[in-house]
């Protein structure tokens, strides 16, 4: 029975791959390979011969099959373009189908995008939610979003260059006036790890052309003594769940002890800073 190894590669700095990590696309049968074209960059720097086949998101379920198979008979290593796989990349589904089938599967740990903006980001003492990309417009975005303020955790989420600003203004309407960090370009020439409030780094960002890969981390909601019944947090959570306005006013007054007109108030206000 062989083993699935699932091999965390350099997010842009080649000094970060792992002598075990070598070793191990070294010693593995088959290398399964989001882009094997991209992969070949990284196996000929560390003189790596061992044999790759594509395993992306458009051909997951096909290559299942061969993957077990080659499982059968040797040790396979996953990797994605960079990072971790299985994070915002494909390798869930075999790592699953691989356990299922009585495989081992051993991680071999390095490089994330998450773990390294999280770490460098002094917003995140605790729990967090990571939400990867997020939808990018319409209902699903605005529950998205509400139910993510609405935890009052630091939020951890992918954007593309070319919508960081809309991005950040959208992030700015629901999470309000919390602290984040644009962090841009880990480990490469260029990183940049920009800070301020959500409203602030939309401005720095509106206009720019910006480039590169790039994690927004949003800091937690500051909590008071008394922070579960926030009537502000309460009322986005409401409206993210889809509630009608007038209901989500007499549940926001019921849970927060608020008079039904300053309920009323609130959800109107929080409302149309939602839409606009
Ligand atoms: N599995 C990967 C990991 O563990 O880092 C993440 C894969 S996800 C498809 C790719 C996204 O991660 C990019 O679009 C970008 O948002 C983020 N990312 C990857 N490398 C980065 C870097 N060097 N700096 C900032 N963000 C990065």
């Amino acid at each position: 029975m062989g083993t699935l190894y699932v091999v965390a590669t350099p997010i842009g700095n080649l000094q970060e791959m792992s002598p075990r990590a070598i070793q191990t696309l070294r010693d593995v049968d088959l290398i399964a390979a989001e882009d094997t074209r991209h992969t070949a960059t990284l196996l000929r720097a560390f003189d790596i011969r061992t044999p790759a086949l594509s395993y992306h998101q458009h051909n997951e379920r096909a290559r299942e099959d061969r993957l077990l198979a080659a499982l059968e008979t040797g040790d396979v290593a996953l990797v994605s373009d960079a990072g971790t796989p299985a994070i915002a990349d494909p390798g869930n589904a075999l790592v699953a189908a691989a356990r299922a089938s009585g495989h081992q599967v051993v991680p071999v740990s390095g490089p994330s995008a998450v773990a390294a903006a999280v770490s460098a980001s002094g917003l995140v003492p605790g729990p967090y939610l990571f939400l990867g990309f997020v939808e990018r417009g319409g209902d699903e975005r605005r529950v998205q979003l509400g139910k993510a303020a609405a935890s009052g955790y630091p939020v951890v989420l992918f954007e593309s260059p070319v919508r960081l600003a809309g991005t950040l203004a959208d992030l700015a309407k629901v999470f309000g006036d919390r602290e984040a960090i644009v962090a841009r370009e880990l480990t490469k020439l260029h990183e940049e790890i920009a800070g301020g409030t959500l409203a602030a780094l939309a401005g720095r960002y509106t206009g720019e052309e910006v480039r590169g890969e790039i994690v927004i981390v949003i800091g937690g909601e500051v909590r008071t003594a008394d922070a579960g019944m926030n009537p502000e947090r309460v009322v986005r959570s409401l409206l993210a769940q889809g509630m009608k306005p007038s209901r989500a006013a007499r549940e926001a007054a019921a849970i927060t002890g608020l008079s039904g007109s300053d309920a009323y108030e609130l959800v109107r206000r929080i409302g149309s800073e939602q839409r606009a």
